[in-house]
This record gives structure tokens, C-alpha cells and sequence, in this order.
């Protein structure tokens, strides 16, 4: 496995270093035929899984990630094959699952049961001003197949509660909650940690933000970090926030969730990032799992 595991970052390293090359000489067609052409040796290697064939169109589309040493065809092929449910198409939503579309996470549910408003638009950059009034879920699925055709957007127009959270997040590969509420945050942890499937939360409030990765049964879980709600939580209308400090945090997310679909570094997992965009100031926080977590406390 380790044997194979270099011979695709050898491969992915070759590639990208092909793509980079070429990309100097501004030859992009030329990037593109190089990188396709490690794709099908790669392929016709009889140990190859068919997994890590990716279209022509494929390569182009995401050469510029593909170039990345951290990032090859077993990555892209890993995020093609995942299914991934973005919990809340608001301030969060809207820059996690652009990224998560963009980069060609193959099935990517976008979860919310609102309208969006005028008062939405100066941060939720998924939805146009034509789109007041329209429930969120479908415009921000409108968007993201324009953004790419060749992924499976699938909206929902529900609010996740306890009552439905475990049916919502079964089958899913990871999670991503850009929700906005604290009760919305413990039933996604909640059905997360008993269906064991990875989680990216985060949240923004005014200038500051926090992203957390957790590994169910792993890693500490947000409600062993976090394990009640503050007594007082402004919300963002009372609040307020400026639109870039939720793009950080959302876009950070995304990053998190590729890292985990991925198998690169452990990033957040076990803490989180403590975010002051006012500082700026960013903290990494260790979180240590609780033998008593009512989440994962038996996992
Ligand atoms: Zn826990």
C-alpha cells in the first residue's frame, strides 16, 4: 500500500511538475497533454485502478490543483468518487461549496430550508440580486452547475433537526455545516458521530471565526470542545459581520473538508482554528476527546 501510495505521488509529482513546466511557457494545451499523458500511463498500468482515469476536460479543468505536489490524480479521483452534504447555503455555504464544486467533489448536497433576502447578499455570494425570494437551496444549485456541469448538485429544501439529522447525514462521505445556530451544530455533531462520518464545522460571528475538523471515534468531536452553548450567542444580525470574514471562514472549510477527502495532513483535526479577522490573528486550539462526550463518548 505504502509502495503504491509512492509510486502515485511519484506519478503526481511528475505531472504536476510537467504542468508547471509548460504552464511557464504559457503552453497550457501543452500542461494539459502532458498531464493526461501520465493520467493514461498511470492507467494502463495493469495495477491501476480504473478509479484514477480522469477525462481530458477533467485534467484541464483542474490541472492547476493537480499541479500541486499534495494534490494528484488520487486526490481528484478520491473527491469524484465522494459524496459530500454542505449543511446551510448562507454566509459559509456559499464560498465552502463553490470551492468544494469547483475543486469536482462528484455529489454535493446543499442542504437549507430559507429564502434569500437583500440583507443576505452582501456576504452570501451564491445568490444574485435576482434571487431574492428564492429559496436558497436552488439558487445556490443553479450556481454551482454553472460553476461545474460535470458534478452532481442535489438541493434540499429542509431545516437538519434532530429528527432528521441522522436519515440527512447517512451515506454521506463527509459534512460540512455552515449552519448558523448552535442547535443546528450539536444535531449535525450528534449524527455525525453515531453514523461516524467526518465533520467540518465553523461558524463566524462580527470579525471572528472558528473551523474545526473531527474525526468521529478519533478525534475530539465539537461537543467534546465545545460541550454547551454559550448562554448568549449574538447572531449575525444583531452582531453584524462583514462578508469577507465569513468568505475566510467558509473558504476555509473547504479547504479542510479537500484535505480530509484527500488524505493529506491531519490539518484541524483533534482542535480547532481560533479566527480574529479584526487582529488579524489566527490560533490553532488543541481539543482533547471526553471519555463522557454524549456524541462520541462511546465510539
Ligand atoms: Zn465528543
Amino acid at each position: 500500500m505504502n509502495s503504491r501510495r509512492g509510486f502515485l505521488r511519484d506519478l503526481a509529482a511528475q505531472a504536476g511538475s510537467a504542468a508547471r513546466e509548460a504552464a511557464a511557457r504559457s503552453d497550457l494545451a501543452t500542461a494539459a497533454a502532458q498531464v493526461g499523458s501520465a493520467a493514461r500511463e498511470a492507467t494502463s498500468e495493469p495495477s491501476a485502478p480504473e478509479a484514477l482515469a480522469l477525462s481530458d476536460a477533467e485534467l484541464e479543468r483542474y490541472g492547476r490543483q493537480l499541479a500541486l505536489p499534495e494534490w494528484g490524480l488520487a486526490q481528484q479521483a478520491a473527491v469524484r468518487e465522494a459524496r459530500v452534504l454542505v449543511v446551510g447555503a448562507g454566509a459559509l455555504g456559499a464560498p465552502g461549496a463553490l470551492y468544494l464544486a469547483g475543486a469536482g467533489v462528484g455529489r454535493l448536497g446543499i442542504l437549507d430550508d430559507d429564502a434569500v433576502e437583500l440583507s443576505n447578499l452582501h456576504r452570501q455570494l451564491l445568490h444574485f440580486t435576482p434571487d431574492v425570494g428564492v429559496p436558497k437551496a436552488e439558487s445556490a444549485a443553479a450556481k454551482l452547475r454553472f460553476l461545474n456541469p460535470d458534478i452532481v448538485i442535489e438541493p434540499y429544501r429542509v431545516r437538519l433537526v434532530a429528527d432528521n439529522a441522522a436519515a440527512l447525514v447517512e451515506g454521506q462521505d463527509l459534512v460540512v455545516d455552515c449552519s448558523d445556530s448552535f442547535a443546528t451544530r450539536y444535531a449535525v455533531n450528534a449524527a455525525c458521530c453515531a453514523a461516524r462520518v467526518p465533520l467540518v464545522e465553523g461558524g463566524v460571528t462580527g470579525f471572528a471565526g472558528l473551523v474545526m475538523a473531527v474525526r468521529p471515534g478519533e478525534t475530539a468531536c465539537y461537543r467534546c470542545a465545545f460541550p454547551a452553548a454559550p448562554a448568549a450567542a449574538p447572531s449575525c444580525a444583531e452582531a453584524g459581520v462583514l462578508g469577507p470574514a465569513a468568505g475566510v471562514v467558509g473558504s476555509l472549510q473547504a479547504l479542510e473538508a479537500l484535505r480530509l477527502l484527500g488524505g493529506l495532513e491531519d490539518g484541524l483535526l483533534g482542535g480547532f482554528l481560533q479566527i480574529d479577522l479584526l487582529e488579524p490573528a489566527f490560533t490553532r486550539v488543541r481539543a482533547m476527546r471526553r471519555a463522557d462526550c454524549p456524541d462520541c463518548g462511546a465510539l
